[in-house]
């Protein structure tokens, strides 16, 4: 319910409603589309539509496409799916691109005002006139030109007639501000690139700081929110809205932005991960993209607890990524059926049962969950269990199979191990039980105990299967964001075995999830599944240390 949840931009809301400043509260979701989306920017998402939803108001997804050379339609088409994936729908899409006519108008308004003029600085020469915290910028030589000039040479750059880098479009305001972002900032650049959206019927393109609050002011956006590194440039947002003659007056509002333990998160280093081909794709179910974790079994809804329940704060946090794992487990627990998944069998020879016989026994699929109902599994002389419930010299303590002992089979007998066989290597390759029929389960025996139950699937039917255990990508907690993070690689965060499920999966379809008794939950990669193999990506193991 995420009325529930109350928090400062709420607030903002709430207070403005009242006082009249707004009428209907409109908010944006604004993606450059340069990559895929992650679990940060999902935080994004969910505090716009929900903020929007909860006062009957609007949300756009608009695309800030500025920036034509990193930019795609394949990008567009994955940001479109993963916001719907995650349960919401715009009220417009839109592009920054689409208004690039109007911003070009807007500048000449700004040029013919005589608060913008074109330069023929350098990028690194304007970035070395602009001062630091401590010391003022430097005027431009350009600075001083007049309307005229200013309004001719803009209109050569947008006719094509430089080259990338000779000119730009610079806002004329404070070269001495206190904030650098206000020392005479870049409003166009040149660059002759096709763009995803409006080919090359531009060569000029606005800059972000420039094109964002007229976007919002085109659509109408009361409440512009960002995250806390744009703080410092409120004041360039307001200058923009006020010297442009923009009729809606967006207010920009920030927060912290949120940061995972053990991970990357900004676009830039997840691209590198993919080029590098450290994973294999952006929707790699290690990464902490909206794609990746959908294919690891991520759900909608365990982002949207997750994302909630970060709040929303202004001050710099690091999340850590244990709390993510505990919002799909609290969500999967009562929805998908327990069943058993052997992932590293071993064959066990139940010596004492009927050689061709089968029996069917009955096991609840959820017994936390008892509208699930139940299942039928098979049992025979020839099962596999898990190649570590057994040992030929256990420790104190191990209460699984070995060489005289005892164990319960979840849903079916006991068993007691009597000889196994090993390989030429001197490996374990088989084990030989007994079983005892007085023990099946739910026939209330209670003659004896057994400290050990194990799981197991029936051998000659069980569904060979493939399974993907992940661990974190990166190794050091602290490490996602900074520069170095590929020194931080985890080079086991992919193990990949060979098991089998029960028989009741074989059917099992893509994203199809499943709790395996005593393994975790577990989803059917809807990517490497082929009709011979099922592949099943584990989503979290069961037990956390974490509690929230
Ligand atoms: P990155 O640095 O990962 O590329 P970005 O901010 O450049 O992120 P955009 O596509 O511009 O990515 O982001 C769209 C929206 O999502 C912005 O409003 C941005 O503030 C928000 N956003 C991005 N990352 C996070 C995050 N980690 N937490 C919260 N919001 C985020
Ligand atoms: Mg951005
Ligand atoms: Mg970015």
């Amino acid at each position: 319910n995420p009325s529930a949840s109350s928090h400062f931009i709420k607030n903002i809301v709430i207070e403005d409603l009242k006082s009249g400043k707004v009428d209907e509260i409109v908010t944006r979701f604004p993606p450059e589309p340069n990559g895929y989306l992650h679990i940060g920017h999902s935080k994004s998402i969910c505090l716009n539509f929900e903020l929007a939803d909860e006062f009957k108001g609007r949300t756009n997804l608009r695309f800030d496409d500025t920036n034509p050379s990193k930019e795609d339609t394949e990008f567009v088409e994955a940001i479109k799916e993963d916001v719907r994936w995650l349960g919401f729908e715009w009220d417009g899409l839109f592009f920054a691109s689409d208004y690039f006519e109007e911003m070009y108008q807007r500048a000449i308004l700004l040029i013919k005002k005589g608060k913008a003029y074109v330069d023929d600085l350098t990028a690194e020469e304007i970035r070395l006139t602009r001062g630091t915290l401590t010391q003022p910028g430097e005027n431009s030589p350009h600075r001083e030109r007049s309307v005229e000039e200013n309004l001719e040479l803009f209109d050569r750059m947008r006719k094509g007639e430089f080259k990338d880098g000779e000119k730009v479009l610079r806002a004329k305001i404070d070269m001495s501000s206190p904030n650098i972002n206000l020392r005479d900032p870049v409003l166009y650049r040149i660059s002759h690139t096709t763009h995803h959206n409006t080919g090359d019927q531009w060569c000029i393109y606005p800059m972000y700081d420039y094109a964002h609050p007229l976007g919002d002011a085109i659509e109408g956006v009361t409440h512009s929110i960002c995250t806390l590194e744009f703080e410092d440039h409120r004041p360039l947002y307001d200058w923009v809205i006020q010297e442009c003659e923009m009729e809606a007056q967006p207010k920009q509002y920030e927060f912290a932005r949120l940061n995972l333990t053990n991970t990357v998160m900004s676009k830039r280093f997840l691209k590198q991960l993919v080029d590098e081909k450290i994973v294999d794709a952006w929707d790699d179910p290690r990464m902490p993209t909206i794609s990746g974790l959908r294919r690891k079994g991520f759900t909608p809804e365990a982002i949207r607890n997750f994302a909630r329940e970060t709040g929303v704060a202004r001050s710099y946090s690091i999340v850590d990524e244990r709390m993510l794992e505990h919002f799909i487990r609290e969500d999967l627990k009562l929805k998908v059926p327990r069943t058993m998944g052997v992932l590293r069998p071993l064959k066990v020879v139940i010596t004492n049962y009927p050689e061709g016989q089968t029996e069917e026994l009955e096991a609840e699929i959820n017994p936390e969950n008892p509208e699930m109902g139940s299942r039928q599994i098979t049992f025979s002389r020839e099962i596999y269990i898990e190649r570590d419930d057994f040992m030929e010299n256990p420790p104190n303590k191990y209460f699984r199979l070995f060489p005289g002992n005892e164990v319960r089979l979840k849903n079916a007998y006991f068993i007691k191990c009597n000889d196994f066989v090993k390989d030429a290597d001197g490996n374990v390759v088989e084990i030989h039980c007994t079983y005892d029929p007085e023990t099946k389960s739910g026939s209330g025996f209670t003659g004896r105990k057994v400290k050990g139950t194990i799981h197991w699937v029936d051998a000659s039917n069980a569904v060979p299967a493939e399974f993907r255990l992940y661990e974190p990508l990166i190794l050091d907690e602290q490490r996602g964001d900074s520069d170095n993070f590929l020194e931080h690689i985890n080079p086991n965060s992919l193990e990949i075995v060979q098991g089998f499920v029960e028989p009741g999966l074989k059917d099992a379809q893509p994203q199809d999830k499943f709790q395996f008794f005593r393994h975790g939950y577990f989803n059917v990669d809807p990517k490497l599944t082929t009709a011979e193999k099922p592949v099943y990506n584990r989503v979290v193991s069961l037990k956390s240390s974490f509690e929230v």
